[in-house]
């Protein structure tokens, strides 16, 4: 690896005042001008756009069904709401995730079952979901995890064999294929996010989709107060004013604000995934070298969306612990991150549920020594090479 630190002229003010945030977004003019003629249209929220962008990404997906949302929390939310679950009914996901995963299965009344992660991807363990199905299990929720789809022929198989949905935490996932077929056509429901951070972006946002035209329907409703627009369509020659509610719903409805920005992310797609796959190639090609250092796995039969780039440190070579690392790299400007501390760690579902660190040897494993490096589109090479060089020389200088 050349060093860029050193004597290199930089071309690049980021890498000049010696700083790669952990993040950067990727918007336009493009969406600016999307955003600003929505607004002018006089249409704000869920209307003409959202509906185009539904129609477009389930094009995009090969899903028959998208329901755009406000997040994907809510998209998560929505789908297991729909599973009905009764008290004590237990949700199998992965303990190597973002609370919201789990917080909705809490909230749709069920039981998080949390279960161990593969050394490799860190993807929810098949084998771990067998071991934790009961005769109360009412699904499984895979988190495809850093843009890595878990193995979904394995899930899916058992899914079958106990009669249970599958619903996909597809945060990091878009786009992203699985022998052959994308993330979003797998299991019955897919939650995909478009936070600020996520590789499509409408600043909040979500989409649901799903196969299942009877489910659907139910989703529509849901998501907007459980009002039925049908009702006065159907029962009334009154006008458009008749409604009936005909379930307690939520106020999860994305806008056309989002959703025009959202078309034009949509449009860009395949162009920021290509970017992502260049910077996670000059990642790979900088720090294969690093003994001590991994870089991410990819399995075969799989196209990674590329969401985070997480590396991980084996403790028994270097002298430095993951935490300090951080502050060693913050201290030369780099912003680095934890994705994630695994749920069973955090109080919450330590004392509601009683996991104990020895129940998860992967995870918890992997919560000391994983880090997520920066990673966006507008990444320069000279910011990774930045990046790789500094992350090697904090390395070398702390090797055991
Ligand atoms: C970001 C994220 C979510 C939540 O997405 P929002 O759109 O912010 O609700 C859920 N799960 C995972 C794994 C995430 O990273």
């Amino acid at each position: 690896m050349t060093s860029l630190a050193q004597g290199t002229k930089l071309k690049n003010p980021a890498v000049e005042n010696r700083t790669v945030p952990f993040f950067r977004p990727d918007v336009g003019e493009e969406e600016i001008r999307a955003v600003v003629d929505t607004i002018r249209s006089g249409w704000l929220t869920i209307g003409p756009r959202t509906e185009e962008f539904e129609k477009q990404f389930a094009s995009f997906v090969g899903a028959d069904h998208a329901v755009a949302v406000s997040s994907c929390t809510a998209a998560l939310h929505l789908g297991l709401d729909a599973l009905a679950l009764q008290p004590g009914d237990e949700v199998i996901t992965s303990t190597l995730t973002f609370t919201a995963t789990a917080e909705t299965i809490v909230h749709a009344g069920g039981r998080p079952v949390l279960t161990d992660c593969t050394p490799d991807t860190l993807n929810i363990d098949p084998e771990d979901v067998v071991r934790k199905i009961t005769p109360r299990t009412r699904a499984i929720v895979p988190v495809h995890y850093a843009g890595h789809p878990a193995q979904m022929t394995e899930l899916l198989e058992i899914a079958r064999a106990h009669k249970l949905p599958v619903v996909e935490d597809a945060a990091h996932s878009l786009p992203a294929k699985y022998h052959g077929r994308m993330v979003g056509t797998l299991g019955d429901m897919t939650a995909f996010s478009f936070y600020a951070t996520k590789n499509l972006c409408t600043g909040e946002g979500g989409m649901l989709t799903t196969a299942n035209s009877e489910l659907v329907d139910r989703l529509r409703t849901r998501r907007l107060h459980g009002m039925s627009r049908d009702a006065w369509r159907r029962y009334s020659s009154e006008g458009a004013w008749r409604y009936d509610v005909s379930y307690p719903g939520f106020k999860y409805n994305m806008t056309d604000i989002a959703a025009a920005m959202g078309l034009v992310q949509l449009r860009r797609l395949p162009e920021l995934h290509r970017k992502r796959q260049e910077i996670a190639a000059l990642y790979d090609s900088a720090l294969s070298g690093i003994r001590g250092l991994s870089v991410p796995v990819t399995r075969p039969g799989v196209e990674h969306a590329w969401h985070l780039y997480v590396v991980r440190l084996d403790p028994d070579q270097f002298t430095i612990h993951r935490d300090r690392l951080i502050e060693e790299l913050k201290n030369r400007g780099i912003g680095s991150q934890v994705h994630f501390i695994p749920l069973h760690l955090h109080s919450f579902y330590r004392n509601a549920f009683g996991y104990r660190p020895d129940d998860f040897l992967v995870a918890s494993l992997a919560s000391e020594t994983i880090l997520s490096l920066p990673f966006f589109t507008l990444m320069s090479d000279i910011e990774v090479g930045y990046v790789a060089d500094t992350l090697g020389r904090i390395l070398d200088a702390n090797r055991r």
